[in-house]
């Protein structure tokens, strides 16, 4: 049996850091917003490579404060892609705003620059390009687009922990950026946590009073904000990870090189790894090709048959799920619409053993022949 991931093996190999850090912070008797907290969004933003870091509940509320810290909401439109979590999309409809939705080019997965232009309009206010499975986006063209009609670029950063793009981090282009530490992410919190961050000292400042009703100084709203902090006990346990992301980092791309080198690449293709950037592998997604006859949902059966765990990151377009139907028309976006047929994601996480990694492959090799 091959699990699509297993969290308990990683918590075995730190248990006793884990289990004094916890101590430490039961003892302290302090519990929200402290020392932890704050030791922990400068170690973070540290490693990212940006001079600020504030920590959130989630990654959800991450996108959310950032795009009104930028003083977007209601009537503003921010354009994202519709193959990312939901929560890209929720986020900016919790601040107030419209989403708008671009298609996606075939080879990164990730937001396509042209795609995005076009679907500007004089509303446009942000762009959120979404490093999907551990990959940059193309930040370059990107960015290039949105200085030219003067949009601010929100980084969604949920699912690259440590990725570049052109050997800086991702996290670090953007006016502003966006970490998720559910626990599957690459660093993930024992419990939901998220994080902001910036270069930019005013976006920082208000992104702290949003996470507190506003307040500057306590039981005076300054701003009308929400309630949203990181935990000391999930500031403290993320410290401990973070000192090991690299080397999970390491494992992960070791592991998805054995998959690429192993698997037989005739109508399932390997993720392409593109030339800017090191992926960090978040998930390794394969696709399959359903023009050479290639059925994703008879490989994920396949597979199942033979205890293989799999996932489909995501198995349904924002703009085709039910909730988000009816909104504006965002018309066809047949690349991301294609991915949702045929991709598949296999196990990944750094403490996979590579005889399993050989077993899938021999898997897919069966099913491949
Ligand atoms: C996980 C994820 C989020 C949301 O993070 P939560 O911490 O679960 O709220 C946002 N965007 C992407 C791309 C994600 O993968």
């Amino acid at each position: 049996m091959i699990p699509f991931f297993d969290l308990k093996k990683q918590y075995e190999s730190i248990k006793a850091e884990i289990d004094g850090a916890t101590r430490r912070v039961y003892a302290s008797g302090w519990f929200i917003l402290g020392p932890e907290t704050e030791a922990f969004e400068q170690e973070f933003a540290d490693y990212i490579g940006v001079k600020y870091g504030v920590g959130v509940n989630s990654g959800t509320d991450a996108l959310h404060l950032a795009i009104r810290a930028l003083g977007i909401g209601k009537g503003d439109e921010v354009i994202t892609v519709p193959n990312t979590a939901v929560a890209t999309v929720a986020a900016i409809e919790m601040a107030g705003a419209t989403p708008v939705l671009c298609d996606v080019r075939a080879d990164s997965m990730n937001m396509d620059a042209d795609s995005f232009a076009a679907a500007i309009t004089s509303k446009t206010r942000a762009v959120i390009p979404v490093h999907l499975f551990g990959q940059a986006a193309e930040l370059d063209a990107i960015i290039g687009i949105a200085r030219q009609y003067r949009l601010a670029v929100i980084e969604d950063c949920a699912q690259a922990h440590g990725a570049t793009y052109q050997e800086q981090r991702v996290g670090s282009f953007g006016d502003i950026a966006c970490f998720s530490f559910y626990p599957t992410k690459n660093l993930g919190a024992y419990g939901d946590g998220g994080a902001v961050v910036t270069n930019d000292a005013r976006l920082a400042e208000r992104v702290k009073l949003l996470r507190q009703y506003g307040w500057r100084a306590r039981y005076e709203s300054e701003i009308s904000g929400v309630n949203t902090r990181l935990d000391e006990l999930q500031a403290a346990l993320l410290r401990v990870k973070l000192k090991y992301l690299p080397a999970w980092t390491q494992a992960r791309r070791e592991r998805a090189s054995l998959y690429t080198e192993l698997l037989p690449n005739k109508r399932v293709h390997p993720p392409s790894e593109m030339t800017y950037g090191a992926h960090v592998y978040h998930l390794y997604v394969v696709q399959c090709d359903e023009s050479a006859g290639a059925s994703r949902d008879y490989l994920a059966l396949f597979l199942k048959e033979r205890e293989i765990g799999t996932a489909i990151h995501y198995p349904t377009p924002i703009h085709s799920q039910p909730a988000y139907q009816a909104r504006a028309p965002i018309g066809s976006l047949p690349v991301a619409e294609k991915l949702a047929r045929e991709i598949l994601s296999l196990p990944l996480y750094p403490e996979l053993a590579l005889a399993d990694i050989r077993a899938v492959a021999a898997a897919l090799r069966e099913f491949e022949s």
